[in-house]
């Protein structure tokens, strides 16, 4: 088995930079990768706050904290992870992006380095085809936010070898995570459940049957749900909610999948949620607004 030493993390937005967190605090060195010089900045930005947070709370020890910031390093090139022990893909919901980001990647890695992508919801075994090494591929699902979310979901592709199985098992466990283990279909298990009821709470309000805050506040204190449905779309992103339905309408053909119109509207307009400022509630006040 590969021992673990070194990890690329390939897009530094919301889930690139709580990976880069998680693995430097495990005690892996990191190199962190985005097309965006300005995202890898702000990502480095938000490491660091978000790790002193958690010294500040008496989570993580302020020694550790700086230990673990001087391990994770920017890198310009995506080619400069292909050295890394592991290389894990997080970059926008997209396939067409996932695959341009392997093929480019695959002429410059380690014979040893294995591949593995956070997607959501797109199949491991066709972004494993992309690669030279479908066996050493993995599906390394983490939750949102990282350094909180115990669960990273573990899919193999249909090459994938007992080894890299083994390994990537280890790797989340060695993060403190737990691992749940799903095959290779659609949006796997955690959002082939999350995300249609997501899709279905925006047709709710689509339908006028219920304005964002009557909808939230349904869901949070009559289903016992932490976050309302419309709110956790706004806090995972629209578009990554709106590629995850996508996936599912087309790789299982079942109209029950299709994206609500209004969350198409939504996306259209760059209303992605938090991480751009305005989604179904408008973040750039005190407090959350919603917007219908
Ligand atoms: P995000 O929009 O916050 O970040 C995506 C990053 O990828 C951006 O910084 C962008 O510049 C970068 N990127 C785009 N093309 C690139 C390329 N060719 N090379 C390098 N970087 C590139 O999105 P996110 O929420 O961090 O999602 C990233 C991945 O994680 C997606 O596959 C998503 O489905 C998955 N995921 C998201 C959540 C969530 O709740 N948001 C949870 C689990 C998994």
């Amino acid at each position: 088995m590969v021992q673990i030493k070194s990890v690329g993390v390939i897009g530094a937005g919301q889930m690139g930079s709580g990976i880069a967190h998680v693995c430097a605090l495990g005690g892996y060195d990191v190199l962190l990768h985005d097309v965006s010089e300005e995202r890898l900045k702000q990502a480095l930005a938000t490491i660091e706050k978000n790790m002193a947070r958690q010294v500040s709370r008496g989570f993580v020890a302020a020694d550790d904290k700086e230990a673990a910031m001087t391990r994770i390093k920017p890198a310009a090139e995506l080619q400069s992870i292909g050295g890394t022990d592991l290389a894990i893909e997080a970059a926008t919901e997209d396939e067409e992006v996932k695959k341009t980001i392997f093929k480019a990647l695959s002429p410059h890695l380690s014979p040893n380095t294995i591949l593995a992508s956070n997607t959501s919801s797109i199949s491991i075994t066709r972004l494993a085809s992309t690669t030279d090494r479908p066996e050493r591929f993995i599906g390394l699902h983490f939750m949102n936010p990282v350094p909180v979310m115990k669960l990273v979901e573990i899919i193999r592709g249909i090459a994938t070898d007992a080894d890299t199985y083994e390994t990537a098992v280890n790797f989340a466990k060695s993060l403190g995570k737990t691992t749940s283990n799903a095959e290779d279909f659609p949006a796997f298990i955690v959002n082939r459940i999350l995300v249609p009821m997501i899709n279905e709470a925006i047709y709710t309000l689509y339908e006028g049957v219920g304005t964002v805050d009557a909808i939230d506040t349904a869901m949070k204190l009559g289903a016992n749900h932490p976050m309302g449905p419309l709110e956790l779309g706004d806090f995972i992103g629209l578009d990554t909610v709106l590629s995850i339905m996508n996936v599912l309408y087309e790789g299982l053909s079942d109209s029950k999948y299709r994206p609500c119109p209004l969350l198409v509207k939504y996306v259209e307009a760059g209303w992605l949620g938090r991480k751009t400022g305005r989604g179904f509630y408008d973040y750039r006040g005190d407090e959350p607004v919603p917007t219908r």
